[in-house]
């Protein structure tokens, strides 16, 4: 996850696990394999990490209980911003299954919700552009903040953007493809772009854009 900062705005990009997927999969999910073949393990939760209560928005790149599963923990006042294609899918029994969404990250509260259709200008000043990425998800999103790109799982390593290995996983393998060829033209005009789950990549701590 990333907190994106600017003189008026605090903005969570994603949110990482709900604790009790970490502490107890069964008891948070109501099912023993809720979590298929992961095991999760978390050392800080968000709500360890950040005043949430300060945040004035949080963008949801997709719906994968480790990138939405901690909405719960931010303040019902908080809105969230999702791609209008992915919060349909979390909402369509089907879609939500092939998916693998857990609709307890996701459900219920009054939280506003902002959805978003393709490529969206965030704050109306061209700063922070939420880019349409489907594939992973069907209305999986990445995040430019000037010249810093927030792939998400779009591709998992960086590696990925050169030798389009795609992880297993995908709703739709073709559309993720595409989405990686972006993201890698992006970055070869310049951009830098993260990867979702890249340990040598990813480090802990503030990221220049
Ligand atoms: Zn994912």
């Amino acid at each position: 996850m990333y907190l994106i900062e600017t003189e008026a705005e605090r903005i969570l990009v994603d949110t990482g696990l709900h604790p009790g997927a970490a502490a107890d999969p069964a008891e948070r999910y109501g099912r023993p394999d809720a979590l298929g073949p992961f095991e999760a393990e978390q050392e800080q939760s968000i709500a360890d990490q950040l005043d949430l209560a300060a945040l004035t928005m949080v963008v949801l790149t997709h719906l994968h209980f480790d990138h939405a599963g901690g909405l719960e923990l931010v303040p019902a006042d908080v809105p969230v911003v999702i791609q209008r294609a992915e919060w349909d899918a979390g909402h369509d029994e089907a879609a939500a299954q092939r998916n693998f969404f857990l609709p307890d990250d996701y459900a219920g509260g009054d939280r506003e919700v902002r959805l978003v259709d393709g490529d969206h200008d965030l704050l109306g000043d061209g700063s922070v552009e939420l880019l349409l990425t489907p594939g992973h998800t069907p209305g999986h999103q990445s995040v430019r903040v000037g010249n810093t790109v927030i792939g998400a799982d779009v591709t998992h390593f960086a590696s990925t953007l050169d030798d389009g290995r795609l992880p297993v996983f995908g709703d739709d393998l073709d559309a993720q493809s595409r989405s990686a060829e972006r993201l890698r033209g992006l970055r070869d005009s310049g951009l830098t772009v993260l990867p979702g789950h890249d340990a040598d990549v990813l480090v802990p701590g503030s990221v220049p854009v």
